[in-house]
């Protein structure tokens, strides 16, 4: 844990019976996200550790925003006024084999969800690159993984238990709350505090990643069906240069009749002769491992190792969702932009996604493809570059990733979304007022529908 992360409570505050303030934002540092690319307006952070902290809290306040793991790149999750934490509410409230269901409680992280479920002989169906953030936020902001099959994170769940501006909690489940359900798992964090969530499970599973290099891309364009259901997950990396895929991760399942062995070559692309970072000239310690060993679900689905660093650490990331049907086109129409996109980028992965029904999903009725770009941290020239991709992006309806970096106006959202009237009918049911709202949230979605 670096100096930036949450700072334990002493023990004075931990048998409060009231809300407390994490004491040490004292240290002098700003209280900013992950990346370092975000101060958040306001230094006071509060910690509750029981529903009745929560609802009191709540009720109390006028204005607040949860804080998860700080992961998001923009201002989704910024408040001037306070902010609360839910980080030692992180216990596993139930696991109901009958159901395939678990419930934990919303400040878990996957980090520390996933070995316990594998523990028990359960899984989740996919992951994101990293298993550091916490389930409430990526839940709440769509975060996903990989693979043509598999929805986005969002898509396991089953319940959810928010508490609204009254100070009250409401439980929505799938089975039980239809449309309402649909509407508020993609909240972003605009209905309240979310304070216990229930994930799909299923059987665990064991897992082998082959990582292959330089993937022509007229071979991509020629077989994207085929290099894409080519196993469970796969990711393309790129730095758009030379026409070329630098990078093609394979997750494998070995529970699905696939055959162990990984190609010899995957259209033109050979197999990495040792582990490799998705920037292959980065140290590859903090990836999974690679080289086909076979390793349980929680370890090979990430690309990031917990108790490590995941990514490149200083950088800035964008993400837009696009039509499945049309993915060449719009990879072929970011390619064009190599030249602008080669100075400021890291790297970029195309990753795809299964369609969901949740309304603010970027992958709502679409099956997706998400182009991805992690860039150096330089926003004057990457906010300079964003409305140039969005533009090359914009024949196909691109949806941004809600926790990263955009430029897309307010009304072009909209447009992207059918059922954000309607999110905003439901948001105003639990937070009349706006209690939950922040800058972010009244430009992007509240501004044209307040
Ligand atoms: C290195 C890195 C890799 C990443 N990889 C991926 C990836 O592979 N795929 C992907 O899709 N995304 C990825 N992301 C983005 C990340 O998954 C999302 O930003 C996610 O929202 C992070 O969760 P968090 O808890 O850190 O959110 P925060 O930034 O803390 O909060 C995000 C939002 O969730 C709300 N929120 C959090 N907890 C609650 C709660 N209990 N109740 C109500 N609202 C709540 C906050 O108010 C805020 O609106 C990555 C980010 C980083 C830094």
């Amino acid at each position: 844990m670096n100096k930036r992360t949450f700072i334990k409570l002493g023990s004075a505050a931990l048998t409060s019976p009231l809300v407390s303030p994490l004491l040490s934002w004292a240290s002098g540092d700003k209280l900013k996200n992950w990346a370092g690319n975000i101060e958040y307006s306001t230094d006071q952070l509060y910690s509750a550790r029981s529903l009745d902290q929560l609802r009191e809290f709540v009720r109390k306040q006028t204005r607040l925003k949860v804080l998860g793991t700080r992961h998001c790149f923009n201002r989704i999750a910024d408040s001037r006024d306070g902010f609360l934490s839910l980080k030692e509410m992180d216990q596993v409230v139930a696991l109901d084999r009958e159901a395939r269901t678990v419930t934990v409680e919303a400040g878990t992280t996957y980090g520390q969800l996933c070995p316990y479920l594998d523990s028990k002989g359960w899984a989740l169906h996919n992951l994101a690159s990293l298993p550091h953030i916490s389930v409430a936020g990526a839940c709440t902001t769509a975060t996903h993984g990989s693979g043509e099959k598999n929805g986005n994170l969002s898509s396991a769940v089953s319940a959810l238990a928010i508490i609204n501006a009254a100070g009250e909690e409401v439980t929505l489940s799938r089975r039980q709350d239809g449309k309402t359900f649909q509407g508020a798992i993609v909240g972003l964090g605009a209905l309240g505090v979310i304070t216990r969530i229930t994930l799909e499970v299923q059987p665990r599973f064991m897992m082998r990643q082959y990582v292959y290099q330089d993937l022509p891309l007229s071979e991509l364009k020629a077989h994207f069906d085929a290099i894409e259901s080519a196993a469970y997950s796969v990711s393309l990396f790129t730095d758009w240069q030379n026409r070329n895929i630098n990078e093609v991760w394979l997750k494998i399942r070995m529970d699905q009749g696939r055959t162990l062995d990984a190609p010899p070559e995957l259209f033109g692309a050979k197999p990495a002769t040792r582990n490799l970072h998705p920037i292959a000239e980065l140290a590859a310690e903090n990836c999974t491992e690679q080289m086909g060993v076979p390793g349980p679900w929680y370890e090979r689905l990430p690309h990031f190792r917990m108790g490590f660093t995941p990514s490149a650490g200083k950088e800035l990331q964008s993400e837009y969702f696009v039509p499945r049907l049309q993915a060449m086109e719009a990879i072929l129409a970011v390619e064009r932009l190599r030249e602008q996109i080669g100075p400021h980028l890291m790297i970029s992965e195309i990753r795809t996604i299964a369609a969901d029904d949740l309304w603010l999903s970027p992958c709502y009725k679409r099956p997706s493809v998400a182009i991805h770009f992690t860039w150096k941290q330089n926003w004057p020239a990457v906010s300079k570059l964003l409305p140039v991709i969005e533009k090359e992006l914009a024949p196909f309806q691109p949806r941004p990733h809600w926790g990263k970096l955009f430029t897309i106006p307010p009304a072009q959202l909209h447009a992207a979304y059918e059922r954000l009237p309607e999110f905003v009918e439901l948001s105003r049911k639990y937070d009349p007022r706006g209690k939950f709202r922040n800058d972010f949230l009244n430009t992007n979605i509240f501004g044209a529908l307040a």
